[in-house]
């Protein structure tokens, strides 16, 4: 079933069935805007403070409707998948939520509080390799030997319906944007973004990773080296479910560098109150890296998430 999982678009049907799941177990996110974050992007900047989250990221919007939509049998059995952070956190925190086992394959170099975040919530962490595609491997060999359903962090279809709510809430909050700005990884969040958005939906990637952004300026699924920082950012390959999806519905893809991160983080934290991990940040860096497309605009960035460890909070500090 794992392997046909890319062929099934999610519907925007799909993304309202999912709200109605997660009303349960998910507050709606504030989003806010700030007279000194507007200044300095010469824009009316909407924050959707995605970093509110119980994990600190969007990713357990998806992580929370696909295990409330599996049978008692499939959470029996469980889920294998494989991630360095947020992700994993995500079908970790659901799969406590509803009770089902959950497997975590993290390349064998990941930090430790990682390891332990997942583990925080019940679910086993496993450090295979060297590489998030080693891990990948690793991963679905545990599949086949355990029963547990594999989860490709991009190309899952409920993932994508649920992380689809942020952009319902967004919308419905403010029909009257210019544009919404989305960081992407493996593209489900801005994927899901093209589904339900009736105005413009602008991805940003790092230049150091800019896997999803070369694919989809391709036209095909490529690999690209993957030196970014923002560990949200970093993927080596085009994921084939939301690269199709943005195929011809993104209005535009940016790039950015991680020096534009780490300014945009420290602009978050002393303008808006709010600390952002780098991939949390990376919409506000596309925003202030093109003022030809923003200037004057309103326009809405999604917060992703606020899972800095100690090292990227240290970046903080002016060097
Ligand atoms: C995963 C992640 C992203 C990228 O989302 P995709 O759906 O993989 O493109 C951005 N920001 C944060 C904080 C993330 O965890």
């Amino acid at each position: 079933m794992a392997a046909d999982d890319q062929d099934m678009e999610p519907t925007l049907a799909d993304i309202h069935a999912a709200r109605d799941l997660l009303r349960d177990h998910l507050p709606p996110t504030p989003m806010w805007s700030y007279p000194l974050l507007d200044r300095a992007a010469g824009a009316t900047v909407l924050v959707k403070h995605e970093n509110t989250q119980p994990v600190g990221a969007f990713k357990v919007r998806g992580g929370v409707t696909l295990l409330a939509g599996m049978s008692d049998i499939e959470r029996e059995r469980g889920t294998v998948t494989w991630s360095t952070g947020n992700h994993a956190q995500s079908l970790a925190y659901a799969s406590h939520v509803f009770g089902a086992a959950c497997t975590v394959v993290m390349p064998a170099g990941t930090p430790g509080t990682k390891a332990r975040a997942v583990e925080g919530w019940g679910a086993q962490a496993i450090r295979h390799g060297d590489s998030l595609e080693a891990a990948e491997r690793h991963a679905r060999e545990h599949a086949e030997r355990s029963g547990a359903r594999l989860i490709s962090p991009g190309d899952t279809p409920e993932l994508l319906a649920g992380v689809g709510t942020v952009y319902l809430e967004i919308v419905e909050a403010r029909p009257d944007l210019d544009a919404i700005v989305v960081p992407v990884g493996s593209g489900t969040g801005a994927a899901s973004a093209c589904l339900v958005a009736g105005c413009p939906v602008i991805a940003v990637q790092s230049a150091a990773s800019p896997a999803a952004h070369d694919s989809w300026r391709a036209g095909e699924l490529v690999t690209r080296p993957n030196g970014t920082a923002a560990a949200g950012l970093a993927t080596g390959r085009g994921f084939a479910l939301p690269q199709r999806i943005m195929r011809d519905r993104l209005a535009d893809f940016l790039l950015v560098g991680d020096d534009e991160i780490t300014h945009a983080r420290r602009l978050l934290a002393t303008t808006a109150h709010t600390l952002a991990e780098g991939a949390g940040a990376a919409a506000l860096a596309g925003v202030l890296s093109r003022p030809d497309l923003f200037n004057g605009k309103r326009v809405a960035i999604v917060c992703t998430g606020g899972n800095a460890d100690a090292d990227e909070l240290a970046t903080l500090r002016r060097g």
